[in-house]
């Protein structure tokens, strides 16, 4: 888990970091299926921090760490590797990055970022996004893994400027109005108000049933409501309808509860076409297109 999350999560409501892990606890009661980085998270949201750290430094990657976020040089790669893993051949590929608070050895089984690592020269640049951290189990060394929801960007010298980037929009630029393709993760989904429900003859919005026309005119849509993180700021964002589908479709999972867990959860990376609009400094989001993204920044 990351202290600094439980640490801001207890200043805020002045409470100790013990209370705030015992919180933890009573949740991972209620909530048997969720580990505890989904927990913290799920508590950071609802106290409006985002929890997500743009810069981590090397030296604070000591532990299990889930979402890590990094810009560091590349020290040393080493070739990719063949192995048999329960009888199928794959590749592998470590190599060691740093910054100037130390090093640390980083991991990929992910074919597209072995391909993208192979022509990139010690020395060069990469930021790394959404890694996690874990412990070899053969020499007990932390490393950085990069899984199939990270993302990594290369900032190879030779690289000609960044043409497939222009077609992205960052969140703090997009004005009220405007359309736009985000790269970003999702963050988290709220359970809650999957339906919203009108009368079609009063056009309001009604819990259950109109008080005026029963469940006569009824309409009902699906409303799934999250956060985007595009890697500098998050948004609120709302799928409706066949955009909600969209999003559901992007877990494998069989249940629709099962998988707006997953999605929750699991950080997925997604490229998103989307509605902004601003109201009172606030920024929200209306999906118009969604679809996994696992191999890029
Ligand atoms: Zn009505």
């Amino acid at each position: 888990m990351e202290e600094w999350i439980i640490d801001k999560i207890a200043e805020k409501n002045k409470r100790s970091k013990e209370e705030i892990m015992n919180e933890i606890k009573k949740r991972r009661g209620q909530f048997p299926d969720l580990t505890e980085d989904a927990i913290l998270r799920m508590l950071a949201t609802e106290n409006g921090i985002v929890p997500i750290k743009r810069d981590y430094k090397v030296s604070e990657i000591n532990q299990k760490i889930s979402h890590i976020n990094i810009i560091a040089k590349i020290k040393r790669k080493f070739p990719a590797r063949k192995v048999t893993v329960k009888g199928r051949e794959a590749r592998v590929m470590n190599f060691v990055i740093e910054d100037e608070t130390g090093e640390i050895p980083v991991v990929t089984w992910n074919e597209n970022y072995i391909d993208k690592l192979m022509n990139v020269k010690d020395g060069e640049g990469i930021s790394i996004a959404n890694a996690y951290a874990k412990e070899n189990s053969f020499n007990g060394v932390v490393e950085l893994n990069i899984g199939s929801n990270a993302a990594i960007s290369v900032n190879s010298k030779t690289d000609t400027p960044e043409i497939k980037k222009a077609d992205y929009k960052k969140i703090n630029e997009m004005v009220d109005g405007e359309v736009a393709l985000i790269n970003g993760f999702i963050m988290r989904i709220f359970m809650e108000d999957l339906y919203l429900i009108r009368c079609s003859i009063c056009k309001k919005k009604v819990n259950d049933i109109c008080d005026v026309h029963g469940d006569k005119a009824l309409s009902k849509t699906m409303k799934i409501r999250g956060i985007l993180d595009d890697g500098l700021q998050s948004s609120s964002i709302t799928f409706f309808d066949r955009q909600a589908s969209e999003l559901l479709g992007l877990s494998d999972k069989s249940e629709t509860n099962e998988k707006l867990n997953d999605i929750s959860f699991s950080m997925y990376q997604v490229d998103v076409t989307a509605k902004m609009n601003k109201f009172n400094g606030n920024n929200s989001l209306t999906a118009r297109k969604v679809a996994l993204k696992s191999y890029d920044i």
